[in-house]
């Protein structure tokens, strides 16, 4: 739908299972927007999991909770459309209610995250309000997650990011922590905003997900 030609995380997914013959691989797609072609792509293939935290609405307008994998994969797909406004208190929820229980759930042997970084506070598209430390704070969680679940596999793909100082500094953020190292410092900082309450979807999702209940 305009911004990607080749979906890269999707060819890597798909190359793990068909050619390094890996049984289930997850996908964490923290950019702001849904991953609507990866759905798409994996809705109905249970070898992939596919995990979306997104603002809703918002483009491209898909990526509701109800909306959990075709018949052959059901559960296999879970969407956490959120509010504008959520940032680092936020993410951190959802990564230790939602992303990290689903995973141990699902058991995946490769994590592949689609990184995002439009859901930085000074992004001119995305609605949302993460710092550089949210990011590296999902970094962080990421890494934990691989090690716990999969000998520490994890890959990162850039995503989105059209601030070019918030998504450069998200960056190495995010190689400092994989490489071991604290986040560093924060160039750009953090506003004062209130988070919406986002209680209902994790409630939703906790009482609904199959990966959850
Ligand atoms: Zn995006």
């Amino acid at each position: 739908m305009g911004f990607c030609l080749i979906n890269h995380v999707a060819v890597a997914a798909r190359y793990a299972i068909e050619q390094l013959h890996l049984e289930r691989v997850a996908i964490v797609d923290f950019d702001v927007h849904h991953g609507n072609g990866t759905q798409d792509i994996f809705y109905d293939d249970a070898s992939v999991c596919f995990c979306s935290i997104h603002a809703a609405p918002f483009y491209p307008g898909t990526g509701t909770i109800g909306e959990i994998g075709g018949p052959s994969a059901s559960g296999t797909t879970l969407n956490v459309p959120l509010p504008f406004g959520v940032g680092d208190r936020g993410y951190r929820r959802i990564f230790s209610e939602i992303i990290t229980p689903a995973l141990r759930r699902y058991k995946p042997q490769l994590l592949i995250a689609s990184a995002g970084y439009d859901a930085h506070w000074a992004d001119p598209l995305g609605p949302m309000v993460l710092s550089v430390a949210g990011f590296a704070q999902i970094a962080h969680a990421l890494r934990d997650l691989a090690a716990e679940l999969c000998d520490g596999r994890l890959v990162l793909s850039l995503e989105g990011g059209y601030n070019l100082e918030a998504l450069g500094a998200g960056v190495v953020a995010t190689l400092r922590v994989l490489s071991g190292n604290d986040s560093g410092p924060d160039p750009i900082g953090s506003i004062r905003a209130g988070e919406p309450d986002i209680d209902g979807v994790l409630h939703i999702l906790k009482r609904s997900h199959p990966l959850l209940i």
